[in-house]
Order: C-alpha cells, then structure tokens, then sequence
C-alpha cells in the first residue's frame, strides 16, 4: 500500500518514539487482516522523534489502550481519503484486561478466570495498581 494516501483507515499519529512497537503488540494488530504500517523515528518539529501507525482499515481502537500507552498519541480516522474525525486519548482511570499483573501471589495467578484490573493511582506519574494487590504496573 501507498502508506500516505490511506483512503479509509486509522491512522495513531504523535506516538512518543519506541511506543510504535508497544502499541502494534497491545493492539493486536499482528492478528489484523489488513495492511499496516508502522513509521518509526519521524522527525517532529514538536517532538523530535515520533512514531505513526498507519492502518488501511476502518477498525474500531481501544482509545483506552492508547491512552495507556501513550496520552499525547492522536488518532485520525480517514474516510474516502480525507481526515473526518481526530480523537484525543486519555489517560483513563481503569484497565480491564490489558496488562496483566505481575504478582505471583496476586489472586489473578491463582483464579484463571478473573478479569485483570488496574487503577489509575497517581495521574501525574501514571501509575497504575492491580485493584487486587496494589501490585505496580510498570
Ligand atoms: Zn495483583
């Protein structure tokens, strides 16, 4: 595909250079039918560096992930070639099932079948704790 005339699409600009790879995985666009481009290393007159992915198919994405793995990312939806929409991620406050805690005693490691939940704790340095053990996200 020509990654810069994506007709209708997503388009995750304003990614903080090396977040591009986390985001592909978190995503999980590897299981994606659809043409994909990731950008690395752009130059960015406001960020230096940054990534873009680019992706050539109308998906819904998971703003709370994005929010998760990098708040100041923009997402640009693309309909017949044009920018219709751009949405802001935000931090959120709760993460169902993303990351998964660490902890060998968490009570996640033990009952299979529970949701994996972490809390936003402290917004100014984006921690987040398993609501279970209080165990860090890293
Ligand atoms: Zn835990």
């Amino acid at each position: 595909m020509n990654v810069d005339s994506i007709q209708n699409g997503i388009v995750i600009d304003h990614i903080s250079a090396g977040n591009g790879m986390t985001l592909y995985d978190l995503l999980g666009l590897d299981q994606l039918d659809a043409s994909i481009a990731i950008i690395k290393n752009v130059n960015s007159k406001k960020m230096g560096k940054k990534d873009i992915i680019k992706i050539d198919a109308d998906i819904p994405v998971d703003l709370d992930l994005i929010g998760y793995v990098d708040p100041d990312a923009t997402v640009n939806v693309i309909k017949n070639g044009t920018l219709v929409e751009k949405r802001k991620p935000e931090l959120p406050e709760v993460l169902t099932d993303v990351i998964k805690c660490k902890n060998p005693r968490c009570i996640t490691s033990v009952e299979q079948e529970l949701k994996h939940v972490f809390r936003l704790t402290d917004k100014e340095k984006r921690i987040y704790r398993c609501i279970y053990c209080e165990t860090k996200a890293n």
